[in-house]
């Protein structure tokens, strides 16, 4: 994507400070060796350690973190790479179609194979039926609904809806490098430059039940300003002073879910992926840092042959 869209997606180095009590640093080395080997690096640079207390890649951090990771990511113009996918699409005669929702969807056998006939419903109320070849399940938190949509796909499993938030608050270090801070709870939470004056700070990782309107709370600001003031040398204000928060969002990401463990979601994950194969559906869903990779092997192709909302 780097090749592909350099004026939509640029390298970000990200850095980790060692926090001893937390991750010893050779669990930290062979995490980022499987980063470096498990997927084709081709343009960005494998990761290495760096003095955090004698460079620059420990800018804005207290004094006490000595030793640090760098490793290579790149971010996106997300809202634009949609936009260029579908104006892409459009140009190999994709029937595109904005505000509209798939209400319904069902299989159909014809001479020229099976399809599928879907009701569709734009900004108006007005529905229209289509017919496609192939259907394209991309609807993100909202995917159990779409699935439950389709008949002779009827989805048994569960799915968990995760609010993520950030804030953002004025920059908290000059370089163009972003931070990774671990917390003592296991979760990570990245601290990036934001445009030229900002840091974006996030995210948590909150189950909900309802998601349609994602807000953050008072304890997602703590939780995130807590952890940024243990490694910043310039502690921000706490949410109550509402000094330093310029923004703050959240937003849903999913989950499939039948229990809680992890290794149950990887199962349940993978029958999903069989049975949705099996049913001619697609199913669009990304990891965290996947986006990417997903959009560009699958969304222009699948754009060409499928409805898309
Ligand atoms: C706070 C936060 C931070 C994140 N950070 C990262 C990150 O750093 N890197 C990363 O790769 N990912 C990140 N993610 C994950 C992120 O959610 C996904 O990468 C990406 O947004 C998922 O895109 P999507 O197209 O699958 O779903 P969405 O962006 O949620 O899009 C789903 C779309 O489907 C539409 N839809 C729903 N129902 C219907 C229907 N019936 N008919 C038609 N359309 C329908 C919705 O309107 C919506 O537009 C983050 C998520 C959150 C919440």
């Amino acid at each position: 994507m780097l090749r592909q869209a350099p004026h939509l997606v640029e390298p970000l180095s990200f850095v980790l400070p060692h926090e001893p009590h937390l991750r010893p640093a050779w669990m930290l080395r062979v995490g980022l060796f499987l980063y470096d080997h498990l997927g084709r690096r081709e343009t960005l640079p494998g990761s290495f350690g760096v003095d955090l207390s004698k460079t620059p890649w420990g800018a804005g951090l207290k004094p006490k973190f000595g030793k640090g990771f760098v490793y290579s990511d790149a971010r996106v113009d997300d809202a634009r790479l949609v936009v260029c996918n579908v104006v892409d699409a459009g140009l190999r005669d994709a029937d595109i179609r904005v505000r509209t929702e798939l209400v319904s969807a069902r299989r159909e056998r014809a001479a020229a194979g099976p399809s599928w006939r879907a009701t569709l419903r734009g900004a108006s109320g007005a529905t229209a039926e289509v017919t496609a070849r192939v259907l394209v399940n991309a609807a993100g938190p909202w995917v159990k609904q779409v699935q439950d949509a389709i008949n002779d796909a009827p989805s048994k499993e569960g799915i968990r809806r995760i609010k993520g938030s950030h804030i953002v608050v004025p920059r908290v270090h000059d370089g163009a490098h972003a931070y990774i801070l671990q917390n003592a709870d296991k979760r990570i939470v990245f601290v990036i430059p934001y445009q030229e004056r900002y840091t974006l700070i996030g995210t948590t990782d909150i189950p909900v039940d309802a998601y349609e309107n994602p807000a953050i709370s008072d304890d997602e600001v703590d939780y995130l300003l807590e952890l940024a003031n243990t490694y910043l040398a310039q502690p921000l204000a706490r949410c109550g002073r509402r000094v330093d928060l310029q923004r703050r969002s959240s937003a849903l990401r999913r989950r499939l879910v039948r229990s809680v463990g992890d290794h149950a979601r990887l199962r349940v994950q993978a029958r999903y992926r069989r049975r949705s194969r099996r049913c001619g559906i697609v199913d669009l869903r990304r990891q965290d840092h996947d986006l990417s990779k997903a959009r560009r092997a699958r969304a222009p192709r699948a754009s060409r042959r499928s409805f898309h909302p």
